[in-house]
């Protein structure tokens, strides 16, 4: 039987990894799985339930307790939480600020990659992330480190919030980048890092078409092989 494709997207936040990863998805009918979604929703449940999110042990119970559903539509991935479209809340600022927290804690994450791996085995997929290419599918054909500069990520973040009628400043945005990124790097469960294997991307210049083209263009390469 051929092998299932798998396509990683890692990179630091902001980067413009799930605009690219959703539209290679779509071109290539792959599905497209969000794992910073997953980590969202569980932040999103541990805020609304109080659990301490400085107890790797607790929030690990409560995740076992959460059913996290990615569902595709027309509109695009919508995420659910214990049935609860949660799509938009869990890009709030208040979840944002605690989920490098959250991702942090081994126990969290091992759970966490068990069900992406699940969601990986029946179908091509397209997933991004910190730790897809290193830690979740170590053998995906195809591995891609986006990144970009601060400045540019936090002009990005600006843009996306502007059209969700939210005017944050740009000072603020480029510091919540900067700590996420730090503390995603510094953590010692599966740190965020480029695979030895992947392929650099800087998109600081470059537009979204064209970093999708150059991802189609090594998906295709490795098709071919
Ligand atoms: O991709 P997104 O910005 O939505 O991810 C939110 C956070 O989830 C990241 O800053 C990181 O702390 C965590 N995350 C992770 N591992 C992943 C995906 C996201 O630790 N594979």
């Amino acid at each position: 039987m051929e092998r299932l494709f798998q396509i990683a997207i890692d990179g630091p936040a902001a980067a413009g990894k799930s605009t690219v990863a959703k539209i290679v998805s779509k071109k290539l009918g792959y599905v497209y799985i969000d794992t910073g979604a997953m980590y969202r929703s569980l932040t999103y449940k541990a805020l609304a339930v109080g659990t301490d999110l400085n107890n790797g042990v607790k929030l690990q119970t409560l995740l076992c307790e959460t059913e996290i559903i990615l569902r595709q539509s027309e509109s695009g991935q919508r995420v659910f939480v214990d049935g609860e479209d949660v799509t938009e809340r869990i890009r709030y600022p208040d979840v944002t600020a605690q989920v490098s927290l959250v991702s942090s804690f081994q126990e969290v994450r091992t759970e966490m990659v068990r069900r992406q791996r699940v969601l990986a085995e029946r179908c091509n997929v397209v997933m991004d992330g910190r730790d897809v290419g290193t830690h979740v599918l170590p053998k995906a054909q195809v591995k891609i480190f986006l990144k970009a500069s601060v400045d540019e990520r936090a002009v990005r973040r600006f843009k996306e919030e502007e059209l969700k009628g939210r005017h944050p400043s740009i000072k603020s945005l480029k510091e919540a980048i900067a700590l996420r990124d730090k503390m995603d790097m510094e953590r010692t469960a599966s740190p965020l890092v480029k695979a030895d294997d992947a392929v650099e991307m800087d998109t600081t210049s470059l537009s979204v078409e064209e970093v999708v083209a150059g991802i189609l263009e090594i998906v295709k390469k490795r098709r071919s092989i």
